[in-house]
């Protein structure tokens, strides 16, 4: 919750604590007071008369007497005498009952009208003060603006096609968009429909809202950004409200681009999940896609939309005339890594020993956002040393921070560990170097990294192959368990720092079992359908849909790929063993051995 929601909140709270009190204030308030003279006359006819409370303290003669008639209604008159008056009352045979009020709740019937205007003012100023803030910090800082929409207009957007490196699919498909804002009359007159939403889906980082920026960079439009979770608020209504405001401002300021980050926040699918703020949601979703219907297509606005979650998007935001584009930007490949890396080193001194495409090779599931922050802290870490190029070791050191957490040195490890350690981290790297569909090794360290990994085995991949073979994912399996079996074949006893290496098997052999049809037993029949996890209500209704005989077999299947995978991995080992010996010496030298000196140790 925001800052400003918890203000909002606190003032609906004292309102509702006013209205409280109001309600629970004493009778007499809303009661006529009537004179003595009066009272005479009412008591002269005891017919309409329904009840007769008489109030007093006991210290004093004085008094207050109510009565209620018959018709409801009732009045309320000071006695100088409270005596004089039961004993008037007994005379005309009217009943009526004595309350003796304690100091207490005559305190509290006097004070409370006080407390209750104070409360008052407080809350009229505090709320003439919102209204004044909304003034001085613009929009959106006051209650009255609660449903303007938060869109950041883009000023001075100078970025263009040139500043996104690689995804070069992902941009021929934008250029016609950018052709389009450029001059909307032109596909107009053509009878062209161009698509109204689009929708970027990629992983974080891979530069998809430096796309929708670029485009309009291009197009030289203005830039309206707002994230989904901006829709998303304590109250049902201001999502709708702001998404309304929104596309009136972008009406008015076409042609344009309107980029909503996050869509998954405001667009999932609709009737899965329990709880949350559903109804909020909904109505959100609904103006959003009302809006997009309402304005025609080429009125010259176009929304583009990015998620990492397209599975969990709903349906209808999909449909034609809506977001009927999708765009996947892809993590890049060794190409547009490069491109991206030499992109953000422009402005970057680099060393001569600095090889860009090496470093691209090494970096195989980085994103843009990974590779920029790559070079990042390769500079911090120069200038922190007073260099003036960006050094190999630099990177290096980056490297290990960005991809595997901080190098930590000064932490003292027993010798003992550091043995372990050596020996599993050889492991591993035997079997990336005997296998040829992983590996080959590029590093081998025995430093801790700041993540809680004793130590590491970097395999330098030479290829970026989209798919996977089966003999390639069971190389990933023995590679994985590599150093648990090294540690078995040269320690006393076995530690507990494979257990990654574990999860990490166990994941590739049920996926390969359960999902990949890569068992004969099973076939190709996929059992693991746990894709929308995140919808606690969709899973619920897709449990288990097969029976203990099939899940006996899923278990058999997936053990005995594992021990296959075990003793052949095993018997790697033991043909090496001589290298595990002499690597493991020499790590525990240097801890860390290059691809080149590892490879030396086989000859
Ligand atoms: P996303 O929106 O997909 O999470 P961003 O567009 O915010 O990713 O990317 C974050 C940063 O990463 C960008 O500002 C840019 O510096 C860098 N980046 C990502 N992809 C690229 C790319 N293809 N080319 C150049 N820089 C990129
Ligand atoms: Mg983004
Ligand atoms: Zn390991």
């Amino acid at each position: 919750m925001t800052k400003k929601n918890a203000k909002i909140q606190w003032m609906f709270f004292v309102l509702m604590a006013v209205m409280l009190l109001l309600l629970s204030m004493p009778f007499e308030i809303f009661t006529n007071k009537i004179s003595n003279e009066a009272l005479e006359s009412y008591l002269d006819k005891p017919e309409d008369i329904s009840e007769v409370r008489i109030e007093q303290n006991a210290e004093v003669p004085t008094g207050s007497v109510t009565i209620v008639f018959k018709s409801d209604e009732a009045v309320k008159a000071y006695v100088p005498d409270v005596n004089e008056l039961s004993m008037e009352l007994s005379e005309k045979n009217i009943d009526f009952y004595m309350e003796d009020i304690s100091r207490g709740g005559q305190v509290l019937g006097m004070v409370l009208p006080t407390v209750l205007s104070v409360v008052l003012v407080v809350f009229i100023i505090s709320f003439l003060n919102m209204r004044a803030g909304a003034g001085q910090g613009g929009r959106n800082s006051g209650m009255l603006n609660f449903g303007k929409s938060r869109a950041r207009l883009a000023v001075d957007n100078k970025l263009s096609f040139k500043d996104v490196s690689g995804l070069y699919e992902e941009k021929e498909e934008l250029k016609e968009v950018v052709e389009f804002l450029k001059n909307p009359l032109k596909f107009r007159d053509m009878g062209a429909r161009i698509p109204k939403g689009i929708i970027l889906v990629g992983v974080p980082g891979t530069g998809k809202t430096l796309l929708a920026k670029a485009v309009a960079g291009e197009a030289d439009v203005p830039f309206y950004s707002i994230s989904g979770s901006d829709f998303v608020e304590m109250y049902v209504g201001v999502g709708a409200a702001r998404v309304r405001d929104l596309f009136a401002e972008a009406k008015a300021n076409a042609p344009c681009i309107i980029f909503i980050d996050e869509i998954d926040a405001v667009a999932r699918r609709r009737g899965t999940g329990l709880g949350g703020s559903h109804d909020e949601r909904e109505q959100t979703l609904n103006q959003l896609l009302v809006e997009m219907d309402g304005f025609t297509p080429n009125l010259g606005i176009i929304v583009m939309a990015a998620t990492n979650r397209a599975d969990i998007l709903d349906p209808a935001i999909l449909r034609p005339g809506r977001f009927d584009r999708k765009v996947t930007v892809g993590i890049p490949d060794v190409k547009a890594r490069k491109e991206i890396l030499e992109l953000h080193a422009k402005n970057k001194p680099l060393g001569e020993d600095v090889d860009l495409l090496r470093i691209a090779r090494t970096t195989a599931g980085f994103t843009g956002a990974d590779l920029e922050n790559l070079l990042n802290e390769a500079a911090i870490e120069a200038a922190a040393k007073g260099k003036e190029k960006i050094g190999r070791e630099d990177i290096d050191s980056a490297f290990i921070k960005t991809g595997i957490g901080t190098e930590k040195k000064s932490k003292v490890i027993s010798d003992r560990d550091k043995r372990i350690t050596a020996y599993h981290e050889t492991g591993h790297a035997i079997l990336f170097h005997e296998l040829e569909d992983v590996g080959p090794v590029h590093m081998i360290s025995i430093i801790p990294t700041g993540e809680g990994a004793a130590g590491y085995t970097m395999p330098l991949p030479d290829k970026d192959d989209m798919m996977v073979t089966k003999g390639q994912l069971k190389h990933m399996m023995m590679a994985a368990m590599g150093g648990r079996i090294a540690e078995e074949l040269v320690c006393e006893d076995i530690t507990t720092g494979a257990s990654q290496d574990i999860r990490q098997v166990t994941k590739i052999a049920r996926a390969m079992v359960m999902q990949y049809g890569m068992s004969d037993k099973i076939g190709m029949i996929n059992y693991d359908d746990n894709g929308d996890d995140v919808f606690l209500g969709y899973d619920i209704a897709h449990s288990r849909s097969y029976g203990d005989e099939i899940l006996t077999l899923i278990d058999e299947e997936i053990r005995a790929l594992v021990d296959d995978c075990y003793r052949n991995a095993k018997e790697i080992i033991l043909a090496h063993r001589d290298v595990l010996e002499k690597s493991c010496r020499l790590l525990l030298e240097k801890e860390r051995l290059t691809g080149d000196e590892f490879n030396k140790l086989f000859e």
